[in-house]
């Protein structure tokens, strides 16, 4: 691994530079990746965004956001982009599985590849890496990278910090897990300081639903939540028809699983949709419980003790049974 603080000298002067964050991006991950990209713009590097895949619409007022570029709507410019690289930032993901084909493409890449993330154990496919799993967000670390590691905090503009408070306040749920510290806070102060519209950047992600999904979390709530008392545990499952009669796009089952952990003896959530190709699941849990390792080990998924998510190729009903028949392994944490 090469030290960080050199990264200071290769960006002295113009560079092409992609940046990439994982298979669809959540807030942390545009915003993380806007955050870093509206800075590098301001030195003059050539930079460019490239998403796995698209993301959901409400991220889509995130300033840049119309200089994305989607890799599967744009597979030759993506690949072109990224084997002419020099620099090449990986943000909020520590696997190059986490961005599908585009994995072999970095992997091959001759560029200097930079892990910014905050994942349990990551890969080794990186030659710089800033990389804290007690960071609540990646923006979080693209904050203290450009104002602690390059010493440019007067570089972090309106849009910089517009960008890195979505990621901050989506990936703490609204300032909420346990890895919102103070300096968490001062961090988000700074940013409110530099621009940041923290009440605007709350109605934009927040109070933008349609019709349709405010329907489908209430059709989730009255017909699909299953409370397992003897587990501390709810489960709520959509099917594909759900998914078609409510027109759920990407994106709008963003949170739905927070209501179920909502429950006060609810330790454990888990929202299981049966998508396209897979069946996805998202859970979160509260306190100590290990979320993450559920997903790690039953679901070829990963992600933060709070906050996990993994899939499988059985089908919805499979997937459900086989979440509920792991339950009993995890009774005594789940009890405490
Ligand atoms: P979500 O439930 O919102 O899809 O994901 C929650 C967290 O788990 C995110 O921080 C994400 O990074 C992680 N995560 C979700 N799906 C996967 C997966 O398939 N593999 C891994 N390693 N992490 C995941
Ligand atoms: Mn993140």
């Amino acid at each position: 691994m090469l030290d960080l603080a050199s990264l200071t000298e290769l960006l002295d002067q113009p560079r092409k530079i992609v940046i990439t964050t994982h298979h669809k991006p959540d807030g942390d991950a545009m915003g993380s990746s806007l955050g870093l990209y509206h800075y590098l713009i301001q030195l003059g590097h050539h930079t460019k965004v490239i998403t796995p895949t698209d993301y959901p619409e409400f991220l889509s007022w995130l300033p840049g956001n119309e200089d994305v570029i989607i890799y599967t709507e744009a597979l030759q410019q993506s690949a072109k982009l990224i084997a002419e690289a020099d620099l090449i930032f990986c943000l909020d993901f520590n696997s190059l599985g986490r961005i599908n084909e585009m994995g072999e493409l970095v992997r091959e890449s001759s560029a200097y590849k930079v892990m910014i993330d905050h994942h349990l154990e990551p890969e080794d496919f990186d030659d710089y890496r800033h990389w804290n799993i007690n960071a609540c967000a990646a923006a979080q670390l693209v904050y203290d990278f450009i104002a602690n590691v390059l010493h440019k905090k007067e570089l972090i503009n309106k849009d910089v910090a517009t960008c890195l408070y979505t990621g901050i306040l989506t990936d703490s749920a609204s300032f909420r897990l346990p890895n919102t510290t103070s300096t968490v806070h001062r961090i988000v102060a700074e940013l409110i300081d530099a621009g940041a519209v923290n009440w605007r950047i709350h109605e934009l992600i927040y109070n933008s639903s349609s019709e349709n999904r405010l329907r489908f979390l209430g059709h989730c709530l009255a017909n699909r939540l299953e409370v397992l008392p003897e587990f501390n545990t709810a489960i709520i499952w959509v099917t594909k028809e759900d998914l078609a009669k409510y027109d759920i796009n990407t994106g709008d089952t963003e949170g739905i699983v927070n209501y179920a952990l909502s429950i006060a003896s609810v330790r454990l959530a888990a929202f299981i949709v049966d998508r396209k190709d897979r069946v996805k699941l998202s859970l979160r849990s509260k306190g100590e419980f290990p979320a993450n390792d559920i997903c790690k080990r039953y679901f070829e998924g990963g992600g933060h003790r709070n906050a996990a998510g993994g899939q499988s190729m059985d089908t919805l009903e499979g997937t459900i049974n086989k979440f509920k028949s792991i339950l009993p392994e995890y009774k005594k944490l789940l009890i405490q």
